[in-house]
């Protein structure tokens, strides 16, 4: 059942802030996983439109999340109790200004790292290849190959979850840590400011080449998964503990741990949530077992 569906007037309001509102939609259809049960979602395109969809979200109790690209998400097959959102991407979105470029959060990580390169602007080259949103990327302190979002980013634009107020936070305001950001649960990154150092183009695409060679070459990048499913403890390498305890190929139902890097789990042959869930609990207690480390989440996980 639909949760707006329940609330009066929605379907008018949505009309009127030009969102497309899709009830009970399946969010396999939008995680790089492929699994994940119905919630309402809301494609917002004019986020001057957003705070007033918020204000009216909190003023009738109803929760949400935000999504990006989905590529870093596991989400339970029983669904979501919450309105899921989803901002969509402006086609014209960056805007240089000498080494400086602002990125609304929706558009794609990989075209923006290109987009600058094409402006002789560097220093994300090791990014090349994580799919996903430039929100999803800085919510996450994405990063790979020595490079992490965090450690260009100048300032960022938030709606605040706490006030629905728009903040522009400086680059002192927020904390970046491996895999981490201090942003709150309920903020919404809405357009950030990048700060590039200047390189020659032909030294970024040679980077960024062999940062796609190290990735074909060591990731399932063909298969449906979320990346690393678990972070790197410190002093460890997960996936190198995973692949010494001969846990690679590990199957549970449709979800298999994968030969080509033990950290990712693959999603073959329709896997549900829960056969992840049972795969990620197997793998934590071998290594708990073998290691004595407590292995954390480097994906996230939605359910109610
Ligand atoms: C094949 C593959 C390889 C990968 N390799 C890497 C890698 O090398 N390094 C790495 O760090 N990650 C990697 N990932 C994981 C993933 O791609 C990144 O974490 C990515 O940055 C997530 O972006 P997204 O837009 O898909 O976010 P989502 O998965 O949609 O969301 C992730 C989190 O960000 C939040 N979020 C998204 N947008 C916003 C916003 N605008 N405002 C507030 N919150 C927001 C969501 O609510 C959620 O909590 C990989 C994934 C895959 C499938």
């Amino acid at each position: 059942m639909s949760l707006l569906a329940r609330e009066p007037g929605m379907a008018e309001k949505m009309a009127a802030w030009g969102a497309e509102w899709l009830p009970a939609e399946p969010l396999s259809r939008h995680t790089s996983l492929g699994v994940g049960g119905p919630a309402d979602m809301v494609r917002l395109r004019d986020l001057r439109r957003l705070p007033e969809l918020i204000a009216d979200l909190r003023c009738r109790g109803v929760n949400w999340r935000l999504l990006g690209g989905g590529t870093n998400l596991l989400v339970a097959d029983e669904g979501l109790n919450v309105v899921v959102l989803h901002l969509v991407r402006e086609p014209d979105g960056l805007k240089f200004d000498g080494p400086r470029v602002e990125v609304p959060t929706a558009a794609n990580l990989g075209t923006t790292v290109m987009e600058c390169a094409k402006r002789y602007l560097g220093g994300m080259e090791g990014l090349i290849g994580v799919p996903g949103t430039v929100g999803g990327a800085l919510t996450m302190n994405a990063g790979a190959y020595g490079t992490q979002i965090g450690d260009v980013v100048r300032a960022v634009s938030v709606l605040r979850g706490s006030s629905g107020g728009v903040e522009v936070l400086r680059m002192e305001d927020v904390r970046f840590q491996y895999r981490h950001s201090s942003f709150a649960a309920d903020d919404i990154l809405l357009s950030v400011s990048l700060e590039l150092p200047e390189r020659p183009y032909a030294e970024i695409l040679e980077k960024i080449k062999q940062c796609n060679q190290k990735r074909r070459a060591s990731q399932p990048i063909n298969e449906k998964s979320a990346g690393c499913i678990f972070k790197n403890p410190p002093g460890h390498s997960t996936g190198k503990m995973i692949d010494e305890l001969g846990l690679k190929g590990t199957r549970v139902g449709g979800a298999v741990v994968s030969e080509r890097h033990g950290n990712f789990i693959v999603n073959r042959q329709g896997a549900t949530a829960s056969d992840i869930f049972k795969l990620m609990d197997l793998i934590r207690d071998r290594v708990r077992g073998a290691y004595g480390v407590e292995l954390e989440e480097e994906v996230i996980v939605w359910r109610d």
